[in-house]
């Protein structure tokens, strides 16, 4: 995967090895932004990595209990197994959409509103803009942070004065596979 594209696929593109490399690096991106990367939020991220299509909170929060269900209990010894198994089997929702929008605000991850669903950022960076074109057929998407598109946000702050604090621009139609 070229992250000097300026299309890039987000299914297929993440094997394993590419999801511990983006998880390392979204650790060190926390580590120097001062921001807590905790276990929760680093789960929900790779979580979305690991999605072959958008994901939605909902699939989230599921995958989630699951796995703690799947937990083996010997994984904290040195905490009260008590209240460990307890906070292990139960995945407040809430702390899921915190977590949603800390990876949001970091750039780590986009919501596609369209489809009510996250996809990982193809070059996770600074606040960027992105368009998305998204396959009703497949679910494929495809992030595209190319001139046109910033055309756009140039466009609205320089001639009509607008400040644009956060955009997401959703195309939907056929991936070229499913045309
Ligand atoms: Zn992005
Ligand atoms: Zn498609």
């Amino acid at each position: 995967m070229s992250s000097h594209s300026s299309v890039c696929d987000h299914v297929q593109d993440f094997t394993p090895s590419d999801v511990n490399e983006r998880l390392m690096a979204a650790k060190e991106q926390c580590r120097s932004n001062g921001a807590r990367f905790t276990p929760l939020r680093q789960q929900i991220y790779q979580l979305v990595l690991e999605a072959n299509k958008p994901v939605g909170a909902y699939d989230l929060i599921t995958q989630l209990q699951q796995m703690r269900l799947n937990e083996p209990e010997a994984k904290n010894p040195a905490s009260n197994k008590q209240t460990n198994n307890q906070m292990q089997k139960n995945v407040a929702p809430p702390t899921v959409y915190r977590s949603l929008e800390f990876l949001l605000s970091e750039g780590l991850i986009h919501q596609l509103t369209s489809i009510n669903a996250y996809v990982p950022c193809c070059h996770p960076r600074a606040q960027h803009t992105a368009a998305f074109l998204i396959c009703a057929q497949c679910q494929r998407v495809q992030e595209c942070s190319s001139l046109p598109v910033q055309e756009i946000m140039s466009f609205a702050q320089r001639d009509v004065g607008f400040t644009v604090e956060r955009s997401v621009i959703e195309l939907s139609g056929r991936c070229q596979a499913c045309q």
